[in-house]
């Protein structure tokens, strides 16, 4: 029997990603996605069979969702919005869409998929994160004075805390660049941040963040594992990198 996944934040960035991804390529998985926009999701994919259209706020549009999932991959942020652009030395200003604010969205909604998944008896969940989060004063907790990197956090804890077999993946400054053409590095507690490598910044493509994300799925070695994940800068030549995914998560 082919195993279900539900993917949320499906209209995302890199939740479409992960999405098309899965669709296009046999990984025994058939994915469902959670998204709050049919419009966008019409936008967005050709075809929006398999969506569900729900909010994350609502523990039962995420339980219905979930039925008959296996696995289930978090991808829902919050998402600062710039309300005043940077003049005269100033910094700019953001602020957060009604309901939107990350203690809603990174802890109650996150919050929501792991009693969800508990309760469709979902096996494993696997989490998108960001670097950062061992700072409680990391300048992203100031934007729209969110405090987004500590939600996150405490939302991680809940889903180590939960029972469930976890793979959560803290990814470096997410770039909008090719898959596949870069090294990957895994680290733990901000050590890329805390100790920069030279010439390699703390970021990563949104492709490279999904293939891992996809790989953790049938990996028995990306099981219970939380991490950071940034990418070597692309070659020169441009040659496509292969990846080792089991070696890559031992070392996670
Ligand atoms: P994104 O494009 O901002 O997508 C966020 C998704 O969450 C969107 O699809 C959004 O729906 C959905 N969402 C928000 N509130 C929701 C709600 N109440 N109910 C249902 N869905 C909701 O994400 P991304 O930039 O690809 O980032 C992916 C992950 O990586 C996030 O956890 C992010 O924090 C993390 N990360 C980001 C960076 C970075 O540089 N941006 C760095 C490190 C880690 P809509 O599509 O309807 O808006």
């Amino acid at each position: 029997m082919t195993k279900k996944v539900l993917v949320t934040g499906a209209t995302g960035r890199t939740g479409s990603l992960v999405v098309k991804k899965l669709q296009s390529d046999d990984y025994g998985w058939q994915v469902i996605s959670f998204a709050r926009s049919k419009s966008k999701a019409e936008e967005i994919f050709t075809n929006t069979e398999n969506f569900i259209f729900g909010n994350i706020l609502s523990l039962e549009d995420v339980s219905i969702a979930l039925q008959g999932c296996q696995s289930l991959i978090i991808l829902t942020s919050a998402v600062p919005k710039m309300i005043t652009p940077p003049s005269e030395g100033k910094p700019p200003e953001f602020n957060f869409e009604e309901n939107g604010k990350p203690e809603e969205v990174d802890w109650l909604g996150q919050k929501n998929q792991i009693d969800a998944g508990k309760k469709a008896g979902v096996e494993h969940i696997i989490l998108v994160g960001s670097m950062g989060g061992t700072n409680e004063n990391h300048p992203l907790n100031r934007l729209g004075k969110g405090n987004i990197l500590i939600w996150k956090r405490k939302a991680e804890q809940y889903l180590i805390d939960s029972g469930i077999d976890y793979t959560i993946i803290r990814a470096g400054g997410l770039l909008d660049k090719p898959d596949g053409k870069r090294e990957l590095l895994v680290g733990k507690d901000d050590e890329f941040i805390t100790s920069p490598i030279d010439g390699i910044p703390t970021s990563i493509p949104r492709g490279d963040v999904a293939n891992m994300v996809i790989q953790a799925l049938n990996s028995p070695f990306a099981r219970n594992k939380a991490f950071d994940l940034i990418s070597k800068p692309e070659s020169e030549d441009n040659t496509s990198i292969s990846i080792d995914w089991d070696e890559l998560f031992k070392l996670a």
